[in-house]
């Protein structure tokens, strides 16, 4: 058993790093506070090849695995823009892997350059306003019309559709009744996910325990109380247990195996541990753990974002009790 980073992926990490120092609090405060596409993040990643780790070389990409794609992705979230950041590239950088794993040479050739030299934004269209978690049971129909598909259905929540030139859409082109195997293999995105949980959890740690040191209280730093250091004490924990996880789940996927288990689980235990380390960077800095400048408040609300998307803890635990443990299916 080998749990060495190789150099190959430190490096990965290290030049993330190095792109993110680009991008300080500041910029990602004042795309909170007016809104507006990081286009010279993505801009930035894009002209360093980044945006197709996971697109095959023969198609522009580096053609590396999910661990990778994982390792890069905690390191844009860690490195200061949190969900923000990673929200931005995520889909051009692993939501295109199902046209990577079933799409035809044509739409590999026609799709995956422009998205690797990030020339194409790409949004991924799962949800519906009516059909929630059911995600089975899209009421979004594609009928064949001759060369062509006639689309008819809606989506909602489609994260950077407002700036995307591409749409991966989930629709159902053969009725549900006479479908054989109803189910989609969409585990895998729960690895990249993972990670991005992962880095904002560290990334909300490093603020709490910056403040820990500084801010003093009762004439001495707050950090000294066990009251205060404990709880950070064990966001670490945390997030590193559930680090472990999002890596087995990646290796388990990039070697053949089947990551399900692994890869809902890192997607529950690192969104759970990500969402710990914000609020309690936030409980950290008390009154100021409020005000937009400590940016703190911000993670905590992006801490939500992996809770929820794209799969909640409630069904990931509905999935662990039949798949793995064998109960009744309950939903
Ligand atoms: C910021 C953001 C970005 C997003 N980006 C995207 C995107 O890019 N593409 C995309 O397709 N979607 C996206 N989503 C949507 C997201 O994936 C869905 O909101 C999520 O899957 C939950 O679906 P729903 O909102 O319909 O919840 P619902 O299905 O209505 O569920 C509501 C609540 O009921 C619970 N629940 C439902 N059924 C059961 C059951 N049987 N047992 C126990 N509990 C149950 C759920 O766990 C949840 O807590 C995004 C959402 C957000 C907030």
């Amino acid at each position: 058993m080998n749990f060495q980073i190789t150099d190959d992926q430190e490096s990965i990490k290290a030049s993330i790093e190095k792109i993110c120092t680009r991008f300080d609090a500041r910029y990602w405060l004042e795309k909170d506070k007016h809104g507006g596409f990081p286009n010279d993040f993505v801009a930035a990643l894009a002209a360093d090849g980044w945006l197709g780790i996971c697109i095959p070389p023969e198609y522009g990409g580096s053609g590396l695995g999910i661990t990778d794609a994982a390792i890069m992705m905690r390191a844009a979230s860690e490195g200061g823009g949190g969900m923000s950041a990673a929200s931005s590239v995520h889909i051009n950088v692993f939501g295109l892997h199902p046209v990577v794993v079933f799409g035809t040479p044509e739409q590999k050739e026609r799709y995956l350059p422009p998205i690797a030299r990030g020339e194409v934004q790409a949004c991924f269209a799962v949800t519906e306003p009516n059909t929630g978690l059911n995600t089975t049971q899209p009421r979004t129909r594609a009928v064949r019309s001759g060369d062509k598909y006639v689309v008819n259905g809606s989506k909602v929540w489609i994260s950077t559709a407002q700036v995307a030139h591409k749409c991966l859409l989930l629709a159902r082109t053969t009725p549900l009744e006479e479908v054989k195997n109803p189910t989609h293999g969409m585990n895998p995105e729960r690895v990249p996910i993972a990670a991005e949980a992962v880095g904002l959890g560290h990334l909300a740690l490093s603020h709490a325990v910056r403040y820990a040191k500084d801010r003093v209280v009762f004439n001495r730093p707050i950090g000294q109380n066990q009251g205060i250091q404990h709880p950070l004490a064990q966001n670490w924990m945390e997030l590193e247990a559930a680090w472990l996880m999002t890596l087995q789940a990646g290796w388990q996927y990039d070697n053949g195996k089947n990551c399900a288990a692994a890869a809902n689980s890192a997607k529950y235990l690192a969104a759970e541990a990500g969402y710990n380390a914000c609020q309690r960077a936030v409980m950290t800095h008390g009154g100021f753990g409020y005000a937009k400048e400590y940016h703190v408040e911000r993670f905590m609300r992006e801490g939500m974002l992996p809770r929820i998307a794209p799969i909640t803890p409630e069904l990931i635990m509905c999935f662990i009790a039949e798949k793995v443990l064998g109960l009744p299916r309950s939903y």
